[in-house]
C-alpha cells in the first residue's frame, strides 16, 4: 500500500517512509491511497479476538508487508501487554445505552499510549534495519509528550525532543515527561502556548539543514500516520462488543488535533457500522463552528480545564478536508494555507458532506465541571475533564437512543485534578506504579519561542 500527501506535491511513499518522516515533504499529511474495505461478515468474524489479535488484523492491512507478519504480531502483542487492564480497552456502562470506553490503562494513563507504544517499536525496527539515527521532534499540549517519551526511551537509534508550553500543562503531566530517565530524552519548555510549540516544530521540519550529517527529523505527534492507524483498532474493538445485537454504534470523541476522531472516520470508511461520530470540543471550538455553521476561521487560544484540547488549528482535519474536497489537493492546499481570522467557508455540498459525517458540540469549563459532578453523583464514576466533554456532547447530540453511544475516555482523572477539585470532588490517588511521581527528579530546559534557540539546543544535545 502506498501513501499520498493531502497536498499532492510529492510522490507516493511506502509505509516505512511514512512512519519515519511523519509530515509529507510538501507540508501535507499522508493518507492511504485506498482505504481497505471490510465486509460485515469479515468484521463480525473478529468478534472474539483479544485486543492484541484484533489490532494485528487491522494494522497489518496498512503495514502491508513492510514488517514481516510474525514480527508485527510480536510487536503488537508486546505493545498491548504493557497495559494494566486485561481487556486493554474496557467498556464501562454509565446509563442506559450510554458507555465509556476506557483508553487510559497504558503506561502514561492517556489514550496516546495506544499509538505511541507501537510507534516506538516500529521506529526501532525500521531504524535498526537501516542503521540510521533520527531526532524525534514533537510538540505536546500534555499527553503526547509523556507517551512519546515512554514509547521511545529505550530506542538506541532515537534522540527525542519534546516541546511543551511552559506552565500550561498540569503538574502530573509535566512530571510524567520531565522525570523520564534516559540520555536520549530531552524536554524543552517553550515560553508560549501549544500552537507556538507546534509552529516551531513545523518550521524545524521544513528546513532540516541545521542538523549534523546523517540525521533527520521524525515526527511522533498525531500527524504521524502510524498513530492514526493504531487508533482505528479500538473503534472496532468497542463496536464488536455490540454488533450482533445492534446494527450500529455511535462514538463521542473529545477532540483537539482531530487524530483520534479521524481514526473513527476511517473505521467507518473501512465498513464499521458507525451511526454518529461526535466531535466534542472545549471552548477552542473551530471544528464545532465549522460543522454547525460552516465557519472555519481562527480565534485566539483560550486556556481551559481540558488542556489537551486547547488548540486553535486541528492539524489532522486536513486529512478529512481532502475527502471533503474530493481529493482536489490544490484546493486543500489553498484552504489550509489560507486559514486566517477572516471568515472561511466551503460550498453547500462540501459542508453537507462534513455534516453527514460528524455532529459536534462545544462545552465550556463550567459545564465540564457540572458533568464531572453529575456523573460522580449519579453513577459513582469519576470522569477526567476531556472525557466529561465527550459525555456531555454525546447527550446533546444523540439522535437515536436505541443505538449504543460510546464516549471515549481519553485520560485517567488523576492527570487533571484541577477540574475534579473545581467540581467539588476529591482528586483521586495516583495508581501504584506512579505513586512517587511527584517526588521524582525533573529534567528540562526553558527556551524562548524562537526557532534559532530551539535548533541550537537540538544540535548541542545530539
Ligand atoms: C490528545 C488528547 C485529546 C485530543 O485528541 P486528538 O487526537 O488531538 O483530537 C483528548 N483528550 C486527551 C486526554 C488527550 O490527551
Amino acid at each position: 500500500m502506498k501513501y499520498i500527501s493531502t497536498r499532492g506535491q510529492c510522490e507516493p511513499h511506502s509505509f516505512e517512509e511514512v512512519v519515519l518522516t511523519g509530515l509529507a515533504p510538501d507540508g501535507g499529511l499522508f493518507i492511504p491511497e485506498t482505504v481497505p474495505q471490510l465486509s460485515g461478515e469479515q468484521i463480525l468474524s473478529w468478534k472474539n479476538l483479544s485486543y492484541a489479535d484484533l489490532a494485528y488484523e487491522i494494522i497489518r492491512l496498512y503495514v502491508d508487508g513492510a514488517v514481516e507478519d510474525d514480527v508485527l504480531k510480536q510487536m503488537v502483542t508486546d505493545t498491548y501487554a504493557e497495559f494494566s487492564h486485561p481487556e486493554v480497552a474496557p467498556l464501562h456502562e454509565l446509563g442506559d445505552n450510554e458507555w465509556v470506553l476506557e483508553l487510559f490503562h497504558g503506561p502514561t494513563l492517556a489514550f496516546k499510549d495506544f499509538a505511541l507504544q507501537l510507534l516506538g517499536r516500529l521506529l526501532d525496527y525500521f531504524l535498526e534495519k537501516r542503521q540510521q539515527h533520527v531526532a524525534i521532534l514533537g510538540a505536546t499540549s500534555g499527553d503526547t509528550g509523556s507517551a512519546a517519551l515512554e514509547g521511545c526511551k529505550h530506542s538506541k537509534f532515537v534522540d527525542i525532543f519534546i516541546l511543551h508550553p511552559h506552565n500550561l500543562v498540569s503538574e502530573v503531566q509535566r512530571k510524567q515527561m520531565t522525570t523520564v530517565a534516559g540520555n536520549n530524552v530531552h524536554n524543552i519548555a517553550i515560553s508560549g502556548n501549544f500552537d507556538d510549540c507546534q509552529q516551531l516544530v513545523k518550521q524545524a521540519f521544513s528546513d532540516q539543514s541545521f542538523l549534523p550529517d546523517g540525521y533527520q527529523l521524525a515526527a511522533v505527534n498525531s500527524i504521524n500516520w502510524a498513530r492514526i492507524m493504531a487508533q482505528i483498532v479500538y473503534y472496532f474493538y468497542a463496536a464488536l462488543k455490540f454488533l450482533d445485537k445492534n446494527e450500529a454504534v455511535s462514538f463521542s470523541v473529545p477532540t483537539g488535533n482531530f487524530g483520534d476522531i479521524y481514526a473513527g472516520y476511517l473505521a467507518k470508511k473501512m465498513g464499521l457500522p458507525i451511526d454518529q461520530l461526535i466531535i466534542a470540543t472545549n471552548k477552542n471550538d473551530i471544528l464545532h463552528r465549522f460543522v454547525s455553521q460552516n465557519q472555519y476561521n481562527l480565534r485566539g487560544l483560550e486556556a481551559s480545564l481540558s488542556p489537551s484540547m486547547d488548540i486553535m488549528v486541528s492539524s489532522n482535519f486536513e486529512r478529512f478536508i481532502f475527502d471533503m474536497f474530493k481529493g482536489d489537493a490544490d484546493k486543500v492546499t489553498a484552504f489550509v494555507t489560507g486559514l486566517s481570522k477572516e471568515l472561511n467557508q466551503v460550498s453547500e455540498d462540501e459542508w453537507a458532506f462534513a455534516k453527514a459525517n460528524f455532529d459536534s458540540a462545544s462545552i465550556n469549563d463550567e459545564e465540564t465541571c457540572a458533568v464531572i459532578k453529575e456523573v460522580s453523583d449519579k453513577y459513582g464514576y469519576l470522569l477526567d475533564p476531556h472525557t466529561a466533554i465527550g459525555v456531555r456532547a454525546a447527550q446533546l447530540c444523540k439522535r437515536n437512543s436505541d443505538i449504543p453511544m460510546i464516549s471515549l475516555a481519553t485520560a485517567h482523572p488523576v492527570k487533571f485534578t484541577e477540574a475534579i477539585e473545581r467540581a467539588g470532588l476529591e482528586a483521586p490517588a495516583l495508581p501504584d506504579h506512579l505513586a512517587d511521581l511527584l517526588e521524582r527528579d525533573e529534567s528540562y530546559v526553558v527556551l524562548p519561542q524562537d526557532l534559532t534557540d530551539v535548533k541550537s539546543y537540538i544540535v548541542k544535545s545530539l
